[in-house]
């Protein structure tokens, strides 16, 4: 299977990110998303961080302009409809997932290859709702896409090898690093990552230090790049959310139970850096602990 044409659904902070590699590997991109304030915003960073990378003398600047000149946006999901890779990154909501697979399956070509960035739900599950199972299966890429080399390939039930063979392929054309991994709650990466930051969330909840104390002794003490707290907002704390509530249900298991302060944190709107608030208050001039 070749593919040359892929269709993205949500334009959000992973959908940007996935649009900018794709471009700049040589695809042709349509970009989707409910939003048109959304479709802009990821075109207007996508640019920049091209930019960037042209200043940094990564990429020539005929480079970008070509990336560029790559990705079309539609705020119509069917008219993804002719390309041969789909990836979903859309909101990390399964009725969310489920219903765009449900509208685009009439307007598919027969061989084209459906995927989903989701990071912990069911690709079986999702597939299920397709009428291409076998031609189905997990795309996670991690956050920054453009910079974070790893992406998680996943195999529902039904997955064929030569659906498998033509992703892996994909994400080396990408110049990116593929592992497999099988279909169960959260894959490999953030069933070990997201326990660790509810637990960094207990920590706080329960007194045992500030959200100052808890990054800093896991940046100097356990050699991390970002603190636990940091990572969270970065990454959204409803998806961190979303994650866990995965993992709990799925594994049945008390450890996975969502920290209450996380749900607060979600309740109020506070999602990390993405709404300007979360552990830190990024409003101003340097992130400012809000515990
Ligand atoms: P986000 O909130 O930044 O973006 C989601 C986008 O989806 C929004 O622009 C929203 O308008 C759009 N959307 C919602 N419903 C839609 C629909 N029906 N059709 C088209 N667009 C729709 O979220 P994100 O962080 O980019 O996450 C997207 C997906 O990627 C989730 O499944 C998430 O689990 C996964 N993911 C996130 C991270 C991360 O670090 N944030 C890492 C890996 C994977």
């Amino acid at each position: 299977m070749t593919v040359e044409r892929v269709g993205i659904v949500g334009a959000g902070q992973m959908g940007n990110g996935i649009a900018h590699v794709f471009a700049l590997a040589g695809y042709e991109v349509l970009l989707t998303d409910i939003s048109g304030d959304a479709l802009k915003a990821a075109v207007a960073l996508i640019d920049r961080n091209l930019d960037r990378q042209v200043g940094k003398g990564l990429i020539a600047p005929l480079e970008k302009a070509e990336a560029i000149a790559r990705i079309g946006t539609t705020q119509t999901l069917t008219d993804l409809g002719q390309t041969d890779l789909i990836i979903e990154a859309a909101t990390e909501r399964e009725a969310v997932k489920q219903a765009i697979f449900e509208d685009l399956v009439p307007h598919l070509k027969p061989d084209t290859i459906l995927t989903s960035n989701t990071s912990s739900i069911s690709i079986t599950r999702l597939a299920a709702r397709t009428d291409r199972p076998e031609r189905f299966m997990g795309f996670h890429f991690m956050n920054p896409v453009p910079i974070m080399q790893l992406v998680e390939l996943i195999r529902g039930i039904a997955t064929d090898e030569p659906t498998f063979k033509t992703c892996e392929a994909v994400v080396a054309r990408l110049g990116k690093t593929s592992t497999a991994s099988e279909d169960f709650p959260a894959f490999i990466v953030n069933r070990i990552l997201m326990p660790m930051i509810n637990e960094a969330i207990y920590t706080l909840y329960e007194g045992v230090g500030s959200v100052q104390s808890i990054d800093t002794s896991l940046k100097l003490g356990a050699n991390h790049p970002m603190g636990p707290l940091e990572l969270a907002d970065f990454i959204g704390l409803d998806t961190c959310l979303a994650i866990m509530n995965v993992l709990h249900d799925g594994l049945a298991d008390t450890k996975y139970r969502p920290c209450p302060l996380l749900t607060k944190y979600v309740e109020a709107g506070w999602l990390g850096r993405k709404s300007q608030r979360g552990f830190y208050d990024y409003r101003g001039e340097v992130p400012v602990p809000t515990r």
